[in-house]
C-alpha cells in the first residue's frame, strides 16, 4: 500500500480597498487655470456656475469656463 501526502499552503491577500483609494485620488485631482491660476477643486465644485461639489473635472460640462478669467476647460491642467 502506498500513501502519498501532499500539502499546499496558499495564502492570497487581496485588498480591494486599494483600488477604490486610487480611483478616489483621480477623482479628487485639482485642475489649475493656465491663464489666471484659478484652482478647480472637485470637492468644492463651482456651485455659482452649476457645478455641484464632488464633481470631478472630467464631469464638468464642456461649456464650463473659468469663473475668474473665462478660459475654457482646455486651458486647465492637473495640479
Ligand atoms: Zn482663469
Amino acid at each position: 500500500m502506498n500513501s502519498c501526502h501532499s500539502r499546499f499552503d496558499a495564502l492570497s491577500e487581496l485588498d480591494p480597498r486599494d483600488n477604490i483609494q486610487v480611483e478616489r485620488m483621480i477623482i479628487m485631482t485639482k485642475y489649475v487655470c493656465g491663464i489666471c491660476g484659478y484652482v478647480y477643486d472637485p470637492a468644492l465644485g463651482d456651485p455659482d456656475n452649476g457645478v455641484d461639489p464632488g464633481t470631478p473635472f472630467d464631469k464638468v460640462p464642456a461649456d464650463w469656463v473659468c469663473p475668474i478669467c473665462g478660459a475654457d476647460k482646455d486651458s486647465f491642467s492637473p495640479e
